[in-house]
């Protein structure tokens, strides 16, 4: 089994080659084909399992380069994530010059708002940030066809949810959705039905 199978592109399939990720990991086994195919996705997964390859990967694949506008949003709980996960969207993405940035908290905003100005394919934030910029009118969210909240139960623990639930309202309908959770409270089981298309349950 080798990432080929998943009809990624060159571009990807040689920034595989260069990270050394020669098979999919079980948690990317069960994602990227369903996400390449735009379904709604709710996966219990811990860290450490290649969660952030398994919605990098297509994600990249599909985001259109000559768009001009954000498509991906990525929801983090922690500052250090939201970087951690724009590294590895930016490693993931290189060949393609796909170009990803992190938006938190404690950064000069008109910094972060000069970055988005530019073209900017995939956003990843924590919710406070992000609503900031939503509010401002900095950060235009009409192309995103692609929501990761990642660690939702964490954005839970952290008081995030009714944040995240404001950006969700704020979002296309039109857009494929992956939660990934370590566990499932009832509050972020609510918030998928809620907001997602029949989605699918994976548990790795
Ligand atoms: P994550 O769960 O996203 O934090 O990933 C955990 C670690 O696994 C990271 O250091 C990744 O670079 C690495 N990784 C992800 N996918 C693969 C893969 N298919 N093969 C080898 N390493 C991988």
């Amino acid at each position: 089994m080798s990432f080929t199978n998943y009809n990624v592109s060159e571009e990807i399939t040689r920034a595989l080659n260069v990270l050394k990720y020669k098979t999919p990991t079980e948690v990317q086994k069960e994602v990227i084909p369903r996400a390449m195919e735009n379904q709604d996705l709710v996966v219990k997964s811990q860290t450490g399992t290649g969660k952030t390859a398994a919605f990098g990967i297509p994600i990249t694949e599909m985001i259109a380069w000559e768009e001009k506008k954000p498509q991906a949003l990525i929801l983090t709980p922690t500052r250090e994530l939201a970087v951690q996960v724009r590294d590895d969207i930016t490693n993931i993405g290189r060949f393609k010059r796909i170009k990803a940035m992190a938006v938190y908290g404690k950064e000069p905003f008109a910094k972060q708002k000069e970055e988005l100005q530019q073209k900017t394919h995939v956003v990843v934030g924590t919710p406070g940030r992000v609503m900031d910029h939503i509010e401002r009118g900095t950060l235009e969210l009409d192309q995103v066809k692609y929501l990761v909240i990642d660690e939702a139960d964490e954005m839970l623990n952290m008081g995030f949810i009714e944040k995240v639930e404001t950006i969700l309202q704020a979002l296309p309908e039109n857009r494929v959705t992956m939660v990934f959770s370590a566990t499932l409270p009832r509050d972020v089981e609510a918030l998928c039905f809620k907001y997602m298309d029949n989605p699918h349950q994976i548990e790795v």
